[in-house]
């Protein structure tokens, strides 16, 4: 589950001779640790709304070093480009041109971020032009950094401030090397819900969370990643995970459920396991799943069948015993493990991508019921994530895999379970219905 290539090529004799063949060089990503500075040097605020001075002020009260024109050969940590009014794609050029010269002082692991407004059919042909142009910009910016640089843009519904708690929330996240892996996606902020944390390396202090298939990969990661934000955790897999299961457990000071969540009663053994223990739950984190590969020709109904009914029969299920248990009801938290399989489908996956798919047509008709309850629920798309179940992938395949995206790397458990986090933090409320991908900029089906 190592990447070898990665590690040969950013050391001694390897880097050189990569270097000299024009092999790619994966770099070394900024991750995320506690107490950690948001970002590495200055921040260049581009733009001159009202929305762009009103964030520019923010990010001053968060005691951050703050631009708002260039200076020329200054290494900046990120750079803001906030094009919330533009109304025609000539507008484009005056914000954006002026940062482009800035790209080549962004430092390794510096981010691009967009604050931009939806393309909408109520639009004038030309706002639209402008909005949806965005879009495009910014995905391929995204292609254009090196050394681990990102870009990624937050949209914000009509009525939502750039200074709302969760525009801010998802700043924060794009800056933070929490967002690591995130690169060329958009977040949409729908809502005015939310509150920063007090305490930002705490954002889930005193919240319940119960997270399905915990007892290893990207579960385990999340399970860590929960507990280090501060949530208490309850862990789900099969009994034949236990002593696996019960490790982790052990380690994050929460509690184990042996459960295949595909069973009937799954919903209830699950509430009444949190309730019983803690009076309550805040945060489900569906992840459990699984890959029963075979081109459609060779499908066969039990690989059909035991795929739809883990990876979304047993969520459908799921959420209906908790939205009708009076233990789920203070600002309730969804978020769902999808994949970039169910956005761009994949050869042999027709069952998986399907049910990833069917995750996140959920996701959508759920999240209105969500809002009703003050809560929200979201959707992860993992890409090439290094653990046990990629590392079955064929060598040849699996290179392609990890090396396919702006980052040339797979992602670790880690960077997904940062993206769930952020999620389930009350200051994300306001980010309700999407689908976040974390997948280094896939190429496939980008
Ligand atoms: P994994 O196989 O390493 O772990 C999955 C866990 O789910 C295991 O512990 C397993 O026992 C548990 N599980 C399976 N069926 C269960 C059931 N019926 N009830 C309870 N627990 C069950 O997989 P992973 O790579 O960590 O993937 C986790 C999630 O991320 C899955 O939903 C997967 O589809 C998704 N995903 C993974 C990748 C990747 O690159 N690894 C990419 C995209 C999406």
């Amino acid at each position: 589950m190592t990447d070898k290539y990665a590690q040969l090529v950013n050391q001694g004799p390897g880097r050189n001779v990569a270097k000299k063949l024009g092999l790619p060089q994966p770099a070394v990503l900024r991750r995320y640790e506690p107490g950690q500075p948001l970002i590495n040097g200055p921040i260049l605020v581009q733009g001159s709304t009202a929305g762009a001075d009103a964030l520019s002020a923010e990010l001053l009260s968060w005691d951050l070093d703050v631009r708002r024109h260039a200076v020329p050969r200054e290494k900046l940590g990120a750079i803001i480009l906030v094009l919330d009014e533009v109304a025609h794609p000539e507008d484009l050029e005056k914000p954006i041109l002026p940062a482009a010269a800035s790209l080549r002082d962004l430092a390794a692991g510096g981010r691009v971020v967009t604050v931009s407004r939806p393309a909408s059919d109520a639009d004038s042909p030309a706002a639209a032009a402008a909005r949806q142009g965005v879009d495009g910009f910014l995905r391929s910016l995204a292609k254009e950094l090196r050394g681990g640089a990102t870009g990624n843009g937050i949209i914000l519904r009509d009525g939502i401030e750039p200074t709302s708690p969760s525009a801010l929330a998802a700043l924060r996240f794009f800056l933070s090397g929490r967002s690591a892996f995130v690169d060329g996606q958009f977040v949409t902020v729908s809502g005015t819900s939310g509150e920063l944390a007090g305490d930002p390396d705490k954002p889930l202090a005193g919240k319940i969370a119960v997270v399905t298939g915990a007892a290893r990969g990207i579960g385990a990661a999340i399970a860590r990643t929960l507990h280090r934000d501060g949530a208490t955790l309850v862990l789900v897999d099969v009994p034949a995970a236990g002593d696996q299961l019960a490790a982790v457990a052990n380690e994050v000071r929460g509690t184990a459920l042996q459960l295949d969540i595909s069973r009937e009663d799954a919903g209830q053994r699950i509430v009444e396991h949190a309730a019983q223990r803690h009076g309550r739950l805040d945060i489900m984190v569906h992840n459990a799943g699984i890959t029963r590969d075979k081109l459609l020709a060779n499908m066969d109904q039990p690989r059909w069948n035991s795929v739809i009914s883990i990876n979304i029969a047993a969520q459908l299920r799921i959420n209906e015993a908790l939205l009708s248990s009076k233990h789920f009801r203070e600002s309730p938290r969804i978020v769902s493990v999808a994949s970039t399989s169910g956005i761009a489908g994949n050869r042999g996956q027709t069952n998986y991508a399907a049910s990833k798919a069917g995750v996140m047509g959920m996701v959508r008709a759920t999240a209105p019921h969500m809002a009703a309850l003050g809560g929200s629920i979201n959707a992860v798309a993992p890409g090439f994530i290094e653990t046990e179940m990629t590392a079955r992938i064929p060598f040849a395949l699996r290179e392609i895999g990890r090396r396919l995206n702006s980052l040339q790397q797979g992602g670790l458990p880690l960077d997904v379970a940062e993206a769930v986090s952020f999620l389930a933090s009350d200051a994300a409320a306001g980010i309700n219905g999407e689908v976040l991908r974390v997948c280094g900029q896939n190429m496939v089906g980008a």
